[in-house]
């Protein structure tokens, strides 16, 4: 007799974590490949403690300093923030507070990896509506798939991995069509290197509506993706409702006190965020000379929609010791983060001796 797990686990797509090759340049993940500043490396190691008071108790369950400050940090009231371990768990909690079994969970395709299989895993059954071909969330097709299963809706802007965003205006018309019993969730990991004029606030967006939720992370901008932070913004019912369904103590006393300091220090870290979007202008056009399609990103990375011929890409540029993210399929391609701009030229080199 083997152990029955449910069946509804078979059909996960399996996540494929970013690699990391020892001698090679990793832009896999989009993680920012700054030193940690000192004054995060200082609270990390002030949040250990004494041996009376420190990391043998349980962390503060609230995070309440940490909500605090992030309240004030974008501007709203404190019951309107949670925090999660990091806001892939909180893209799991939304699920869960949503979707009973059958129920759907609709974004675009592609978008995050996570969304599918936090659907999955509750038992809801993803929707997928296919990006355009500028590679772009498709506003309307997506309102037109809304049925009355649909529970979550997840709207990631900039899009995870093809970088595009959605405007205001297009935003603003698609909620107008989502019926107000449907949660839609405004994915904005990588909003800090978003310069697009036109680009909603998802904060705002959540204010305006009770139907909103504005989701973020420390993992990318704030550059603590190995201590696992993320929060959400909204309406004061569904922050509770998320809060019901945490894992207990899910951020940590390490990660929420770098993630205080982190914040405290976010005139430090802006020079970085315009560094990656310089380089990420640099590195966009020097592909397009060279013949890629390159969709105009707005987030730390740039995708090459490459479809099959993504694993031979990434592998290329494996030979030559930098690994990226492939996507091997009809709708795949390959993610690249934007790093360093040696790491990046390091990229580049790669990129331009491959039999395009
Ligand atoms: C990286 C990422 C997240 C969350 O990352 P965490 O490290 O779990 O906070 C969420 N959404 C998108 C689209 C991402 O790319």
């Amino acid at each position: 007799m083997t152990v029955q797990i449910r069946p509804a686990l078979d059909t996960l797509p399996a996540y494929a974590p970013g690699r990391t090759v020892p001698g090679s340049i990793k832009l896999a993940s989009n993680e920012l490949s700054f030193p940690t500043l000192p004054a995060v490396t200082e609270a990390i190691i002030g949040a250990i403690g004494t041996d009376a008071m420190g990391i043998n108790r349980y962390p503060d369950n609230g995070a309440q300093a940490l909500v605090t400050a992030l309240a004030e940090h974008v501007g709203v009231d404190r019951s309107r923030i949670v925090t999660g371990c990091g806001s892939v768990a909180l893209c799991q909690q939304l699920v869960q507070i949503t979707c009973d079994q059958g129920d759907e969970v609709l974004f675009g395709w592609r978008s995050f990896e996570a969304y599918p299989i936090v659907t999955r895993i509750a038992g809801a059954v993803p929707v997928r509506v296919p990006v355009t071909t500028a590679n772009t969330l498709d506003l309307p097709a997506m309102a037109a798939a809304v049925t009355p299963a649909t529970r979550l809706i997840y709207i990631c802007t900039p899009n995870n991995p093809t970088g595009t965003v959605v405007h205001r205006q297009e935003l603003t018309e698609f909620l107008d069509a989502v019926p107000e019993n449907v949660l839609v969730v405004i994915d904005e990991a990588y909003g800090e290197f978003d310069t697009d004029p036109e680009t909603p606030d998802g904060v705002a967006e959540s204010s305006a509506r009770p139907n909103v939720l504005a989701l973020r992370t420390l993992s990318k901008a704030y550059q603590l993706a190995g201590l696992r932070v993320g929060y959400a913004v909204g309406d004061p019912t569904v922050i509770t409702a998320l809060a019901k369904v945490a894992v207990p103590f899910a951020v940590n006393t390490v990660a929420q006190a770098a993630a205080l300091a982190a914040l405290a220090s976010r005139d430090e870290l802006k020079p970085r965020w315009q560094q990656v979007v310089s380089e990420r202008t640099r590195v966009t056009a020097a592909l397009r000379d060279f013949g890629y399609e390159v969709p105009t990103s707005q987030a730390n990375f740039v995708w090459l929609p490459l479809r099959k011929r993504s694993a031979e890409f990434a592998a290329h540029s494996e030979a030559n010791k930098v690994i990226v993210r492939a996507f091997n399929d009809d709708t795949g391609g390959v993610r690249i983060t934007i790093g360093s701009p040696t790491e990046n030229d390091a990229f580049l080199a790669a990129a331009t001796s491959f039999a395009l």
